[in-house]
């Protein structure tokens, strides 16, 4: 950044208003290392007041600034020069993620930073490509419709992906002339402060993007509520989600909504039976579990059932459980310990649900002195007699699989159905009819056949029913971030009709 108001290593993590760091001394919140249980930093809380004047930068670099109407070669410079920022700065802001996160170091570098810089050179490219709409139909008019740049956008992150999910909404509003106040999760403020930073060194001007640090139900609903804030983006809990539309609803503001999922992984005897399981772990386990997509309910055909629930069994115990900052760690320390807490608390009352716990459930009995204060847990499988277990309905958000048995295509697609999320499918079968037939018929936002876990950012992502209201992608943002505008212009002069004359 171009004044050096902000520490080096930003363990201190305040706001970032008009491109300086700036503290009125609000309330201090400690962030805890979840791989020890030690401090990993601070973060100063933004109030009410303190949102409001986030918003005011923004707002004034919207309407007082040329930046609303930078040509688009030089917008794009920008991009690719954060694109670059964040390529250099890769390392460090996986470590600072990491602090916060628990998620193992090389899985941050390797996924997250990529993904982050990959947002940034997306949208770059994006708009060097975008188009308005010619109508001339209507004899003797020509009807143009352009699109310009909505204002100042609230952008509200979760802690799960945070530099990964928070670039797109900031490489979306930046490549459309928007302004934007960033509110990350209260659980990790500490990469996103770094790439704030890393912004303003590529050259953005103060006041496009604002950072406010703070717990929800203050930071964030007094963001939310802010008079001047012209659209929000929120990735987040279905709860969360639901208070902020209609907060959104009461000053007329649109909104995206990328909430969570419960999403079903059905694997049909005619699957590629490796592929499908190596893949299973990985869409339930990566990430430490905490992902919106994961492919938390597992469907296995029964004629193929007993040796691939045994196998991923297998496979599960043998996850290599251990610091995020070993290279060998498949699976890290939860993010916070009351999470912790919660996921072991759904392990532990499912056998009342008729559940059995198949293995995992427990805190791992080998850790080693140097991460025997983090939250660590054994990754759990279990076998559900029905989707209506608990287990099978709520999303718990940690590496929890439930597996359960079909018998025929309508027993599972009716049972994949049947959940009030809708945000992705995963279906494993190299018999094309049935493919086609599981695409047409699963309720939910994404189907991903015989692979994993797959952005393409041209389409769009989001979820149908509780899973959210909007899409995030290509034109799905184009269109959330720009408004359009319609032109009308007679190609010759018109004879308006003649009032008053009399
Ligand atoms: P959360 O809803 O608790 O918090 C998300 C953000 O909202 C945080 O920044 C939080 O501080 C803020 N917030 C909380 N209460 C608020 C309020 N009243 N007003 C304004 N802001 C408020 O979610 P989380 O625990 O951080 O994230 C986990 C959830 O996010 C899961 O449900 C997961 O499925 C979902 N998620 C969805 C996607 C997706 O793309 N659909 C991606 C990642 C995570």
């Amino acid at each position: 950044m171009h004044d050096a108001k902000m520490n080096d290593t930003p363990l201190t993590a305040r706001s970032v208003i008009g491109g300086t760091e700036v503290s009125h001394g609000g309330h201090m919140l400690d962030i805890v290392n979840p791989a020890t249980g030690g401090p990993a930093g601070t973060l100063q809380e933004a109030d009410a007041a303190e949102v409001a004047e986030a918003v005011r930068a923004a707002r004034t670099a919207f309407d007082k600034t040329d930046w609303p109407r930078w040509s688009v070669p030089r917008r794009q410079a920008l991009l690719l020069a954060i694109r670059d920022k964040i390529v250099e700065h890769a390392d460090k802001l996986a470590h600072l993620e990491c602090i916060a996160l628990g998620v193992p170091l090389k899985e941050l570098k390797a996924r997250h930073m990529l993904r982050a810089a990959e947002n940034f050179r997306f949208f770059a490219e994006y708009i060097g490509q975008a188009r308005g709409d010619l109508y001339d139909q209507t004899p003797g008019y020509r009807t143009i419709v352009t699109r310009e740049p909505v204002g100042v956008a609230a952008l509200i992150a979760p802690w799960n992906a945070p530099v990964a999910l928070a670039s797109m909404k900031l490489a979306a509003a930046l490549a459309f002339g928007n302004t934007c106040v960033l509110k990350p999760s209260e659980q990790t403020p500490f990469a996103l402060h770094l790439l704030v930073r890393l912004l303003h060194d590529a050259g953005l001007p103060d006041g496009v993007v604002n950072l406010v640090n703070g717990r929800g139900d203050v930071t964030g609903a007094a963001l939310a509520a802010q008079d001047g804030v012209d659209l929000i983006s929120f990735t987040g809990g279905t709860t969360t989600g639901r208070t902020i539309m209609a907060e959104a609803g009461r000053r007329l503001v649109p909104c995206t909504m990328e909430l969570g999922g419960k999403s079903a992984n059905i694997v049909f005897a005619s699957a590629d039976r490796d592929r499908a399981l190596d893949a299973a772990l990985a869409s339930i386990y990566s990430n430490n579990g905490q992902q919106c997509l994961a492919g938390s309910r597992i469907f296995v055909e029964r004629a193929i059932a007993d040796d691939f629930i045994s196998d991923f069994v297998a496979r599960a115990r043998s996850i290599r459980i251990g610091s995020p900052t070993d290279d060998s760690t498949e699976l890290g320390p939860l993010a916070t310990a009351a999470h912790r807490d919660r996921v072991l608390e759904f392990a532990r009352t499912a056998p009342q649900d008729g559940v059995e716990i198949l293995t995992g459930g427990g805190v791992p009995g080998d850790l080693r002195d140097d991460i025997s204060g983090g939250h660590y847990i054994e990754p759990i499988a279990a076998f559900a007699p029905g989707n209506a277990s608990v287990v099978c309905q709520q999303e718990i958000f940690g590496p929890f699989a439930t597996f359960q048995i079909f018998d025929s295509y309508n027993q599972v697609i009716s049972a994949a159905n049947n959940t009030e999320f809708g945000l992705v499918s995963y279906v494993w079968s190299d018999h094309l009819p049935t493919v086609e037939r599981a695409v047409r018929d699963l309720r939910s936002g994404v189907v991903w056949v015989n692979t994993t876990m797959t952005r393409e950012l041209r389409a769009p992502f989001g979820g149908f029913k509780s899973s959210g209201v909007g899409r995030e992608g290509g034109e799905a943002c184009e269109r959330f971030y720009t408004e359009p505008k319609t032109v009308t212009v007679p190609s010759s002069p018109i004879t308006p009709r003649r009032m008053g004359l009399s």
